[in-house]
């Protein structure tokens, strides 16, 4: 804990403070360089309609490819990002290298897949949100119907009056609009009604309990229920074995996600997934 002495003209810090301050800052610091020198990369995971068994699109998701640390986990910095807001540089990136990657394969003659881009909600509040999204929609020419940005339950409560005119905008241009971690959050049904949504992502916690609680089961199939009855598209995150498809399935989602498809793949491992033109025996 800081603790203010004199009149506040310094600040006295407990070791531990210090400890997490020090890394914190050094996080930011080596963030702030990694936007500089590109060290981030994108991986992209596919999504596979339980209808065709066919690939329909991509979740794109960051790494940060450290020379001090590693290959680092969105889990480890996207957070520290956000606070320090340099989320809103990083995340602008994320959108124009989803974008180009999804154009990309529609030039190429490879398919019309969708990309799914996570946005955090330090993003979306700015001002600038909206005209950063159609410029870059602008600049690769990618058709906003291809795009679904992936927002989370508490984002939309946090700022709901600044956030859901936006998305009305976005939606109206033809972007999907996905509730990504459906059921962890808290927001009620009434507050579902009232969002300008497309897809409802259940949140893999959901998924994962499907051999063993038979109540968070049932709270799976419910909720498939509610996402189908508002005419949303609905799909499974994190699904890993069959018997979790087999559920899903049952419990008619319309799509799934998970390392039973694929794990996240490099743009290169995504290409020759598509090339292979598998159909996934669902
Ligand atoms: P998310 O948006 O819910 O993404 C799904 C996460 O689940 C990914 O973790 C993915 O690799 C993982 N996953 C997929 N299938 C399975 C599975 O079958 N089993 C298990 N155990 N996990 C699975 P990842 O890539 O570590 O990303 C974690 C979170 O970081 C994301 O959760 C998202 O909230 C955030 N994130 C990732 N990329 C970005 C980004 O570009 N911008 C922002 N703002 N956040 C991002
Ligand atoms: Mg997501
Ligand atoms: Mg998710
Ligand atoms: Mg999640």
């Amino acid at each position: 804990k800081a603790k203010e002495t004199g009149k506040g003209r310094y600040m006295v810090f407990s070791p531990s403070f210090l400890q997490t301050f020090n890394d914190r800052v050094n996080v930011e610091k080596y963030l702030r360089e990694a936007i500089k020198k590109e060290e981030f990369v994108l991986h992209y995971q596919p999504q596979v309609s339980l209808k065709t068994g066919k690939i329909v699109g991509f979740e794109s998701l960051i790494r940060w490819n450290s020379p001090v640390l590693g290959l680092v986990s969105p889990l480890s910095f996207v957070k520290v990002a956000e606070d320090s807001r340099l989320i809103v540089p990083i995340g602008e990136w994320v959108l124009l290298r989803s974008c180009s990657f999804a154009k990309g394969l529609h030039d190429q003659g490879i398919g019309d897949y969708k990309i799914s881009v996570n946005i955090s909600v330090v993003q979306l509040v700015q001002d600038e949100f909206v005209d950063m999204v159609i410029r870059i929609l602008d600049e690769t020419g990618l058709n906003p119907i291809y795009l679904e940005l992936e927002i989370t339950e508490s984002i939309i409560i946090e700022s709901f009056d600044i956030v859901i005119p936006k998305l009305e905008f976005m939606k109206r241009l033809g972007v999907q609009i996905a509730l990504d971690d459906f059921g962890t959050g808290y927001s009620s049904l009434s507050y579902l009604q009232q969002m300008p949504i497309t897809t409802l992502k259940i949140d893999r916690t959901f998924i994962e309990q499907v051999p063993i609680e038979e109540d968070k089961r049932s709270l799976a199939r419910a909720i498939v229920l509610i996402g189908r009855r508002m005419g949303l598209v609905v799909v499974a995150e994190g699904v890993e074995t069959r018997r979790q498809l087999d559920y899903v399935k049952q419990a008619k989602c319309d799509v799934i996600q998970g390392y039973l498809i694929s794990k996240p793949l490099k743009d290169e491992e995504a290409i020759d997934l598509i090339h292979s033109q598998r159909v996934f025996d669902i």
